[in-house]
């Protein structure tokens, strides 16, 4: 057990170490991503399609790599190397996006990046995309080793931690956002960077609490040389370099089928798009060949189950990540930002999605227990089908304000604050119980691989995203009326995708209940 010295209020003190790292890297990753699509099309430097397709690759990206940051630091690397290595890229990013902001604009407002800022800019979400894999499954993994096995304290250890996550993302939307848009994108990308590096300086300074429990499983075999006399350890910093230069260029490759673009409606698709779907049916390939592994029917059955689940969530963030996209350019283009007397920023919006977040999660925390005390307690792909009607709800709020906007074609942001509200109720039934079933319904031996593919269809949510954002697409200097008439032409469609899934997912339940019974 622990040493009782190095608890703080009930808990490891390493847990605050890596609350503290994690609240940073939020703080970081939210405020860039509240700013990215508003620096991107406010100077029409993309137009809208372009700008979604680029949100949803980078943030794509940056949720598939930790399946390589986490597989690394298991074999070789050790958690706390790879935070510290994936904290540095980090920061290298947000400074180098901070050049680009500024390059972009000196002052706000005036003149377009050139070509070669634009590659620092590609660059640099490359460097942020490869530092999150680095940084954020492994943080995650040492707060689990903090507590011994059957620690009843892992569970509110966890939820401590994803608070932390909200509260960066909290803080970041509302300041980084305010920085960025009101003084210049430069310096909202460089306070998020200068934020990430005060946290890393953190975890650096409070790596003792870690209580070695992050440390590389084979340290000699780190050190040893392995190629023209540099060691596993360096060649892992050097492959994860090589990996941030090819990350740069998928970042900016579109694929033109030519006489086959029919196929894919006409339009080039993103190679991450492409790698995506290779990678998802590579995923499906080895989950039908474990099913035949000489599994037993009830473990058979939990894991479709769980695949079904897992496959269900990355539509749930397709729609979900509209927040970052179309949600952010009507509060900008179409939105009467101003309660309580303050005149809130477009970016700043996505602030009310984290707050809903800290406000609901000590609500379901409460619920769940009691639910299950009554036998009320709904099973898995009940909590899903439920997370996609609330989900498709929250749409359904915005494209009525949408089709109904105040004086001046403006929309009131209290429409916004209650959709808002109404789909982190979808989440808080479908992230947080996601994570809970991946360990509750996988064969003990799959499940890191199956986490690892948890955060692999928030990847390709991601990617969902930016396509499907692509649909609100409004070309530059259209009116307020126009844009509002597109916004809640899509929004409706995506409240009927939302309901409609969650509808089906209903249906399926019963069957899904059956297969897991015995
Ligand atoms: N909001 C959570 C985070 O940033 C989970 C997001 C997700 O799984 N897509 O960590």
């Amino acid at each position: 057990a622990p040493a009782a010295a190095d608890q703080f209020l009930g808990h490891p003190k390493g847990l605050y170490v890596c609350f503290l790292t994690e609240m940073w890297e939020r703080f970081a990753f939210y405020g860039m991503k509240a700013l990215l699509l508003l620096y991107l099309t406010k100077h029409h430097l993309f137009s809208d399609t372009d700008g979604y397709l680029l949100l949803g690759t980078y943030a794509g990206l940056a949720y598939a790599l930790p399946l390589l940051g986490g597989l690394l630091a298991d074999r070789y690397l050790g958690m706390r190397k790879a935070v510290v290595f994936g904290g540095m890229l980090l920061v290298l990013g947000q400074l180098g996006m901070a050049y680009t902001g500024h390059a972009a604009t000196g002052v706000q407002g005036a003149g377009v990046p050139d070509a070669s800022a634009v590659q620092v800019m590609y660059f640099s979400l490359a460097l942020i995309g490869v530092g999150v894999g680095f940084l954020k499954p492994n943080i995650s993994t040492i707060v689990g080793r903090l507590y011994p096995d059957n620690d009843p304290r892992r569970d509110s250890g966890f939820t401590i931690f994803y608070m932390g996550i909200n509260v960066g993302a909290f803080m970041s939307s509302l300041i980084v956002a305010y920085v960025g848009e009101k003084i210049g994108w430069g310096y909202g990308f460089a306070l998020a960077g200068v934020m990430m590096a005060l946290g890393l300086v953190q975890f650096v300074v409070g790596r003792r609490h870690l209580q070695g429990r992050a440390e590389p499983a084979d340290p000699a075999l780190l050190r040893a040389p392995v190629f023209a006399g540099l060691s596993r350890e360096a060649l892992i910093y050097a492959g994860g370099l090589l990996l941030t230069v090819v990350v740069w260029q998928v970042l900016q490759t579109r694929i033109n089928f030519g006489p086959l673009s029919s196929l894919v409606g006409g339009h080039e698709v993103t190679l991450t798009e492409l790698v995506a779907v290779v990678l998802g049916l590579g995923l499906y390939a080895w989950f039908i060949r474990l099913l035949f592994s000489g599994i037993s029917r009830a473990e058979k059955g939990r894991m479709v189950m769980l695949m079904v689940l897992i496959t269900v969530s990355a539509l749930f963030w397709g729609l979900y990540e509209q927040t970052y996209g179309p949600w952010v350019a009507m509060a900008d283009r179409a939105m009467d930002r101003t309660t309580f007397g303050i005149e809130w920023t477009a970016g700043q919006t996505t602030a009310i999605g984290a707050l809903a977040v800290i406000a609901m999660s000590p609500l379901f925390a409460w619920l769940w227990p009691r639910l299950d005390k009554r036998g009320l307690n709904p099973s898995y792909p009940a909590k899903f089908a439920w997370g996609l009607v609330f989900c498709g709800l929250a749409f359904g709020v915005l494209a009525f304000a949408a089709a109904n906007p105040g004086p001046d074609m403006l929309v009131s942001l209290w429409w916004m604050i209650l959709a808002y509200f109404v789909l982190v109720l979808g989440e808080m039934v479908l992230s947080p119980v996601g994570l809970a079933a991946v360990t509750a319904l996988s064969i003990p031996r799959a499940v890191g691989l199956m986490m690892g593919a948890w955060f692999l269809f928030s990847a390709f949510g991601e990617i969902i995203a930016g396509r499907l954002g692509t649909w609100a697409a409004i070309p530059p200097y259209a009116t307020r009326e126009y844009a509002l008439a597109v916004y809640s032409g899509v929004f409706t469609q995506m409240m009927w995708i939302g309901l409609v899934a969650g509808a089906l997912l209903f249906l399926a339940t019963p069957l899904l209940k059956r297969l897991t019974r015995g």
